[in-house]
């Protein structure tokens, strides 16, 4: 049986220890300790890596009452070996997941809501809870939480005999009578976990929460505490020193003044787009009547305009009118009419020389092209739809 260290104090990081076991298993090696400060995993926390003897270590489980570590090169049985796990990492860990308990503690006893799921990734730390709580509900409760961490009281762990369980009121999924390891924040939460936790409610730092969404019936929490809540304020504070000095203003004003800045922006489209029509409206009137094909070129017509466009060139053309947007790198998109209904037969007579695509019904067709201004200039130049028709 493995004495588990990080139960009687969470804050051993360094420890000597004998290997009582060393089984080679799929390229690694399983290693039993009589006794570690390696977290084997468990309760939505990750297990702890480290050093065994040197060698790299990482917890890896339960094997009935023993730890088990996987190492990347065997240790020898009987040998006392120094050990040390990555207290940078797990001491992030404890952060999360006691800030977890004290959040998950406050809703408990606020709402009577239980926390259903528990998950640490790399960007934030996801909590679900069983009812929907509101947004302003949830910050309520994170600014408890930060008064917890200001407080900083005691955070304990017992084994209570079943008897005393029965007499506890406490959080827990798993209804569990023997071994039963509670967890205590004292005056915020009971909780049943397997893991380590700070020694105190200070030590967690600071709560944020970053986001919720409904889920099931319930509402998914994103939150972060301690270190990875700094450095995630600190990144989004450098993103506001940036906007603010983008736009000259201090960092408090910076939503009003990308407000603003969003409200002329699309004031000045507004025009632009008015600007465009005008110009293509002078462009349409400049054109001359003509008994072959007609074609017109812009740079960034939506497909509305290109319409328009042709449905003016037909009153002004015999053969194909046809209005172009876009650019020889990026193809073009193209609308393109006549007066009969022949046209759209003629589709794929236009589009595979052109390498395009697109189609249509009647005098009208659409779609785009990839072929050069000039390669589209030439076709049209011999294409004669009154010709072809009559085949
Ligand atoms: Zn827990």
């Amino acid at each position: 049986m493995t004495q588990r260290l990080y139960y009687s104090d969470s804050h051993i990081s360094e420890f000597t220890a004998t290997v009582t076991s060393c089984t080679p298993k799929n390229g690694v090696w399983e290693v039993i300790l009589d006794q570690t400060a390696f977290f084997p995993g468990g309760g939505g926390q990750e297990p702890d890596s480290g050093l065994i003897g040197g060698v790299a270590a990482k917890g890896a489980g339960e094997a009935g009452e023993d730890v088990l570590h996987l190492t990347e090169a065997p240790l020898s049985v009987g040998e006392t070996v120094k050990c040390s796990i990555d207290w940078n990492a797990r001491f992030d860990r404890m952060q999360q997941h006691s800030g977890e308990h004290i959040l998950s503690g406050i809703l408990h006893s606020l709402y009577g809501v239980e926390n259903v799921g528990f998950h640490m990734g790399e960007e934030d730390v996801v909590v679900d809870f069983s009812a929907w709580l509101t947004p302003e509900q949830l910050e309520d409760a994170a600014m408890r939480v930060n008064r917890a961490i200001w407080e900083n009281v005691p955070v304990t762990q017992s084994f209570p005999a079943p008897e005393e369980l029965d007499a506890l009121t406490y959080r827990s999924k798993l209804d569990l009578r023997e071994n039963v390891r509670i967890v205590t924040v004292e005056g915020y939460d009971t909780c049943a976990c397997c893991a380590p936790h700070v020694k105190r409610t200070g030590e967690v730092g600071l709560l944020i929460l970053l986001g919720s969404s409904k889920l099931r019936g319930g509402v998914r929490v994103h939150m972060l505490a301690g270190r990875l809540a700094l450095e995630k304020l600190l990144r989004r504070s450098e993103q506001t020193r940036l906007i603010s000095n983008l736009f000259s203003v201090p960092p408090e004003d910076t939503a009003a003044a990308a407000a603003k800045y969003a409200a002329s922006h699309e004031a000045l489209v507004y025009d632009h787009v008015a600007l465009r029509r005008k110009l293509l409206q002078e462009t349409l009137s400049s054109l001359t009547s003509t008994e072959g094909n007609l074609l017109l070129f812009e740079q960034a017509l939506p497909t509305a305009d290109l319409r328009d466009a042709v449905n003016h060139m037909v009153t002004l053309a015999n053969g194909i009118s046809a209005a172009f947007s876009g650019s020889d790198d990026t193809g073009y998109s193209y609308v393109m009419g006549a007066n009969t209904d022949l046209l759209s037969r003629k589709a794929k007579e236009i589009n595979v020389p052109l390498q395009g695509r697109g189609g249509g019904r009647g005098s009208r067709i659409e779609g785009s092209l990839k072929a050069s201004r000039e390669e589209i200039e030439a076709f049209f130049a011999d294409y004669r739809l009154d010709r072809e028709a009559n085949k």
